[in-house]
């Protein structure tokens, strides 16, 4: 075996089952990165703290999640896999992080405007130190890199910044910068083909939907919204559609469309219909493997366990450093 390149982190909100949205642009890099690197991946539910109205689900979506992401080939034997808090160390790392953050830094993120403006009743505290805490989860794994979408990169440059500012504070090295890597699928669109794919929009595709769900769901997408009768020519570079078919189905396929489309020889509801069927055949090992684990309740539940377990190793290791170049009485130095 070779030797692994470095440390990953990445986590994730419980937002329950997963989307198309999430397999493209997380999830199939998380299962891609456990060959190389060693993984670390986190069902982040104290973020989660910050926008949700009641913690009800909290529980459930997190196990869902768990769920689709074992079934999807996040693999326990190559990867820490666990819920933040289960390992209570990031809370500490958070508020020491803290102390070497400026006010005005996380207020001026575009992403708390953002956040702001989508909860404008709910501008709590924890919604401004966000990218503070999300700083805690990636330095207290000493993570080399984090895999993130164009949108995370200010949130990595600013936990580049509070690695900097923290060992240049107390005088150390101890915490490391880590480095992004951009996703390679940072946008799948929804169904409605404007907006990215979200829960929240209505406009998803869930991983583990049945075929028939997700055929219904397929064929409401929509195409190219020049192409009005089923005659007219459509163009697929501007259509949802065949950005799906391009990961979902042979290149024959692909190429075959793509011609026929521009012709009028291939309508909408066909194109699509093909799409279901090649969506639904990619996702059957995922469905099956999905059965097989929601039959065992207890598995999921160990296997977070057991992560948090070994997150818990490598926490303390970093805390009991940071400590120690703070100079907190008590800890030998
Ligand atoms: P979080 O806000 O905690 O990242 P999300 O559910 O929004 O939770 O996203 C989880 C992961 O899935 C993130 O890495 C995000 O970039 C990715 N993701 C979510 N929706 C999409 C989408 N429509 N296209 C591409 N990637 C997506």
């Amino acid at each position: 075996m070779t030797a692994k390149k470095g440390r990953v982190f990445s986590g994730a909100r419980p937002t329950g089952r997963q989307h198309l949205g999430n397999y493209l642009g997380a999830i199939k890099n998380y299962v891609a990165m456990q060959d190389d690197y060693r993984t670390v991946y986190c069902i982040v539910d104290i973020h989660a703290l910050t926008t949700v109205e009641t913690t009800k689900d909290l529980a459930f979506n997190t196990q869902e999640m768990a769920l689709d992401w074992l079934a999807a080939g996040m693999d326990p034997k190559q990867s820490i896999i666990f819920v933040q808090s289960h390992v209570p160390e990031v809370m500490e790392l958070h508020t020491i992080l803290s102390m070497v953050t400026p006010l005005g830094k996380l207020t001026a993120l575009p992403t708390f405007k953002e956040k702001v403006r989508d909860n404008p009743d709910n501008v709590n505290y924890g919604l401004v130190g966000y990218p503070v805490l999300m700083s805690a989860d990636i330095l207290l794994y000493k993570a080399d890199a984090v895999p993130v979408g164009t949108d995370q990169i200010p949130h990595l440059e600013f936990a580049r910044e509070v690695v900097r500012s923290f060992n240049f504070h107390y005088e150390t090295d101890v915490l490391i910068e880590p480095q992004a890597v951009i996703t390679k699928i940072p946008k799948v669109l929804g169904i409605d083909g404007e907006r990215k794919m979200s829960k929240s929009l209505n406009n998803h595709i869930e991983l583990a939907a049945t075929p028939e769900e997700t055929e219904k769901r397929v064929m409401s997408m929509v195409t190219d919204p020049q192409r009005q009768r089923r005659n007219d020519p459509g163009n697929p570079d501007v259509c949802n559609v065949f950005t799906l078919h391009k990961i979902f189905s042979s290149e024959n396929e692909v190429e075959s469309i793509n011609k026929d489309c521009r012709i009028a020889e291939i309508g909408c509801v066909d194109c699509k219909r093909k799409l279901a069927a090649n969506l639904n055949k990619h996702l059957e090992p995922f469905r099956a493997k999905r059965k097989e684990l929601e039959g065992d309740p207890d598995y999921v539940r160990d296997v977070l366990l057991d992560g948090a377990k070994r997150a818990k190793v490598i926490a303390a290791e970093t805390m009991a450093e940071v400590r120690e170049a703070i100079g907190f009485y008590g800890v030998k130095g």
